[in-house]
């Protein structure tokens, strides 16, 4: 192994793997609670992919601390702590007592925080976090059900959820190269600057960035700073061949999707796939809480279903009516009915033979993989930009997509069937 990525939540996680994966590295996706990482040592990269992004602070800092050291244990030289593009956290953390604590179990000097991922729009300008066109917290971000981002300087967030010094690298500085960006760290190393918020706005900035931190121990940042990784590793002989993963599945069951997601981009998904004429089931969260056996009416509806078209099952909803529900429910509350909703009915459409999955949103994907007996994805074929198929590296055999909120274009939930589909045939 040459990287160990601690990935904040399971989307992400996979997020991260398709892009290390593009670059030839190998790459596994560890999603279970397991002992030791020893038996993927073999890969380039193992992500432990955890669900720490929303839960309490000293819960957050033993996991990710956990996934450290047998990261370290199977050979790791580096670490990524994998956030989102979005930085996704409330102003207690996490990502602030998770950087904190791993930068001191690995000795890091200057560490460079930046979730810059151009391709989905998520650019860093003067440490300000764009989304698109939009300051973070003028984008639909400001409404997420969990972690509203109401403030879009990432100095202020950063500084908001650590003691520590955070400093800024510009723009200016990272254009002129990983020299002038080394320079600025081995300086910040000097002035006790414990953080650096870089600037990228396009993918040879976060090129740049990496080249420039090169094997410092541990980077912070989305799955864009991963971009530059694989070239690194080649360029210091840690990596000579490319190996990137090869996608082997064939389905032989049904395929359903979950959302939990309540982004835009999930909504207008699931609009589309609904005007395809998908079977489609909405679960409501107030109803889930009173009545449990909405579960079980809801599973025995997708069984029913013509096999033909996957099956949607959601409980994503706007941002008036989820209000709406956490006042009735309270904040966390809400969150857990639906998440164990959505995982509940996972579980039984895999033991009933379905056995290709799209899960829509970071916490219910996490929520949903906590809920099956899976234990390690390999990469497949992208489906959208951070978005691959993953395929089930042990039983039950399965591929599924595991979707942040915000990515894939309306279609998403209709073109991704055909991407497992071409590779099916392919292989
Ligand atoms: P995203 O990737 O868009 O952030 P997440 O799954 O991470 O999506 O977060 C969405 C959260 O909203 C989940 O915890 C989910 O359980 C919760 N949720 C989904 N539908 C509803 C609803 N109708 N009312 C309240 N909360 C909801």
């Amino acid at each position: 192994m040459i990287l160990g990525v601690i990935a904040d939540d399971m989307t992400g996680a996979s997020d991260v793997a398709l892009t290390l994966s593009q670059g030839g590295l190998s790459v596994t996706q560890v999603v279970a609670n397991t002992e030791s990482f020893h038996q993927y040592q073999e890969s380039d990269v193992v992500v432990a992919a955890l669900k720490t992004r929303t839960a309490p602070v000293e819960e957050a800092v033993k996991l990710s601390l956990d996934a450290c050291e047998k990261l370290l244990a199977a050979g790791a030289r580096q670490v990524l702590l994998k956030i989102c593009s979005t930085f996704d956290s409330t102003a207690n953390g996490n990502i602030g007592p998770v950087a904190d604590a791993l930068r001191l179990r690995l000795g890091a000097g200057s560490t460079i925080v930046c979730p810059a991922f151009p391709e989905n729009g998520r650019t860093v300008f003067k440490g300000y976090l764009f989304v698109g066109q939009q300051l973070l917290h003028e984008s639909p971000m400001k409404d997420h059900p969990l972690t509203p981002m109401r403030d879009s300087s990432l100095v202020r967030l950063m500084s908001a959820q650590t003691r520590a010094n955070v400093g800024l690298l510009s723009l200016d500085k990272v254009t002129e190269g990983a020299g002038s960006i080394r320079e600025s760290l081995a300086a910040g190393d000097v002035a006790g600057v414990s953080y650096f918020i870089a600037d990228a706005i396009a993918n040879e900035h976060l090129v740049s960035l990496v080249e420039a931190n090169e094997m410092r121990p541990l980077l912070v940042g989305g799955s864009g700073i991963a971009i530059g990784l694989p070239g690194i590793y080649r360029r210091l002989g840690l990596q000579t061949i490319s190996r990137a993963n090869r996608f082997r599945y064939r389905s032989r069951g049904r395929s359903a999707i979950l959302a939990g997601s309540c982004s835009v981009a999930t909504r207008g998904q699931i609009v589309k796939a609904i005007a395809a004429g998908f079977p489609t089931r909405k679960l409501d969260a107030v109803e889930l809480d009173r009545n449990p056996s909405t579960i079980d009416e809801a599973c025995a509806w997708a069984l029913k279903q013509d096999a033909i078209k996957p099956v949607l099952i959601y409980a994503s909803d706007a941002p008036e009516q989820v209000e709406l529900v956490k006042r009735i429910l309270g904040e966390s509350r809400a969150s857990r009915v639906v998440e164990n909703a959505l995982g509940g009915i996972a579980k039984f459409l895999i033991a009933n033979g379905f056995d290709r999955l799209i899960i829509a949103g970071g916490e219910t994907s996490g929520a949903v993989i906590q809920a099956t007996s899976l234990k390690a994805l390999q990469v497949g074929p992208e489906i959208a930009p951070g978005v691959p198929w993953m395929y089930s590296a042990h039983t039950p055999e399965l591929a599924i997509a595991l979707k942040s909120g915000n990515f894939g274009n309306d279609d998403f939930l209709i073109s991704a069937w055909e991407k497992l589909t071409s590779q099916e045939s392919v292989n």
